[in-house]
């Protein structure tokens, strides 16, 4: 027995045991991960996988009408023609849109009354990664119940086949985006906007934003200077997920250039993190306070979504403004599927996710970013003001490698030792204690990881927090990968 495992808490050691006599049962094979399929292209993501999910997903959807659009990385279009043959090859039709951030095709689903898209995307992962997202008619990607079935026709080959007269024709549909400007533009006071001539930095990261933000900002009477704004698939301006530190670029030009507002987006444009006119960075859970409040000042008893990762700042703002929280596991499309289920008009994520319903219910870079104007223009404060007004928190995320088959063990042992705590386990274990300090500890949906969210009114608070849990996390793979 190792000198850590003596430390631990009565019954770990016989649990442990248990754990690791039964890791070699192999868990049924899954496609689809928190937010589509991801993995390496051309390694994972073959032209063959591609048309092969096509297929799956025309068998599934049964001659539909589709659409096709991809994201900027090298192997987009590679994977996006791919998934058009295998589509057709079911007898669906195609329309192939191009290249667009992933709201813009979610919008045109429902615009052109289509039966679903398919999203050649990996998001905010690295270069070398893609991915496939699938929506459906209601523009939303497929709930988890609709994914299996998808995956069982792949594992099974079952793909239908079109017989030669019936197989389904490719063509083009070009203009989406402009319909998806005009969808933004709706929901928004232009007049009040073009009055503040605001001057906005946009930096698209060298993704898809690129193609709606610059142009959508200039409609409605800002200036812009972009930033990062060719599309180059190898991600050279900064990584394809905004976060406070990979911004700093962007939060230098912002108070140099004594802008307005900063706004980053990610690989494919459905989130936005925001920087005030001195440069600070926030994360996206308080702009998203930012926008609830406005909402609810409008709107006041609806409900808002948002999943347990998000800060306790949005219950205050919902406490206040006569709102209702609804708290979910992490992850968009749960998000975009409670807010259906339970009819609420506005959810969001701390990673920068606004789902406006009133636009569409899924998250929307450009209609969150044309959201915070609005609300500058209406109240006439600067950003860093209108941020300031709102409870502070002070947050720290950390993360820890872990191998996908510890996760589950890792997470049933932590459980045990905060046995007799305040405990939430929608999604991971978050820890709630007296003085409003939280600390969230879950396991990474797409990656092999474990997230760390901690929060408390003092700085001081929040790192005690981060450091104990992740030490005693850090301990428990430890003990489960050596022994
Ligand atoms: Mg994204």
């Amino acid at each position: 027995m190792s000198q850590a495992l003596k430390m631990l808490p009565k019954g770990a050691e016989e649990r442990f045991a248990r754990i690791r006599n039964g890791r070699t049962t192999r868990n049924r094979r899954r496609l689809f991960g928190t937010n589509g399929i991801r993995g390496l292209a051309n390694v994972k993501l073959t032209p063959e996988f591609a048309m092969k999910i096509g297929g799956a997903i025309g068998t599934f959807l049964e001659e539909g009408h589709m659409l096709v659009g991809y994201d900027g990385r090298i192997s987009s279009p590679m994977l996006a023609k791919a998934v058009i043959a295998g589509l057709t090859s079911t007898g669906c039709t195609v329309y192939n849109v191009g290249m667009t951030p992933t709201p813009a095709i979610q919008y045109a689903v429902r615009y052109h009354k289509m039966d679903g898209a398919v999203m050649v995307t990996a998001s905010h992962n690295p270069p070398e990664y893609n991915g496939i997202k699938v929506i459906a008619d209601d523009g939303i990607e497929l709930s988890r119940q609709r994914e299996i079935e998808v995956e069982d026709i792949f594992s099974d080959d079952r793909i239908r086949k079109a017989k030669w007269n019936a197989v389904g024709e490719a063509r083009q549909l070009p203009r989406i985006l402009d319909v998806y400007r005009d969808g933004i533009k709706k929901h928004i006071d232009v007049t009040a906007i073009q009055k503040k001539r605001f001057h906005v930095i946009v930096d698209s990261g060298n993704a898809v934003g690129g193609l709606v933000a610059p142009y959508l900002l200039r409609e409605i009477g800002c200036k812009v200077t972009t930033m990062n704004a060719n599309i180059d698939g190898t991600f050279p301006g900064r990584t394809p997920e905004p976060r406070p530190e990979s911004l700093g670029e962007l939060s230098s030009i912002v108070s140099v250039a004594d802008a307005d507002l900063g706004v980053a987006y990610d690989g494919d444009a459905d989130r936005s993190i925001f920087v005030d006119e001195r440069g600070e960075v926030y994360w996206g859970d308080r702009t998203f306070g930012l926008i609830e409040r406005s909402f609810l000042q409008d709107n006041p008893g609806e409900k808002i979504v948002t999943p347990v990762s998000s800060s306790i700042l949005i219950k205050d703002v919902a406490d206040e403004y006569g709102g209702d929280v609804v708290w979910t596991k992490v992850g968009s499309i749960i998000v975009a599927h409670t807010m259906k289920k339970v009819k609420a008009k506005l959810g969001g994520e701390e990673n920068g996710g606004v789902f406006y319903a009133p636009h569409q219910p899924v998250r929307d870079g450009a209609m969150t970013t044309a959201l915070i104007l609005d609300i500058m223009a209406k109240t006439g404060k600067k950003l860093s003001k209108l941020l300031a007004e709102l409870p502070r928190y002070h947050i720290k995320k950390d993360k820890i490698t872990c191998p996908n088959e510890l996760k589950k063990p890792i997470l049933e042992e932590l459980t045990q030792q905060i046995r007799g705590m305040s405990v939430d386990t929608t999604d991971g274990v978050k820890i709630g204690f007296p003085d409003k300090s939280s600390i969230l500890i879950r396991p990474s949906g797409t990656e092999p990881i474990y997230r760390f969210y901690a929060e408390g009114k003092t700085r001081k608070r929040t790192t005690q927090l981060l450091t104990e849990y992740k030490a005693k996390a850090d301990q428990l793979v430890d003990e489960l990968t050596n022994n």
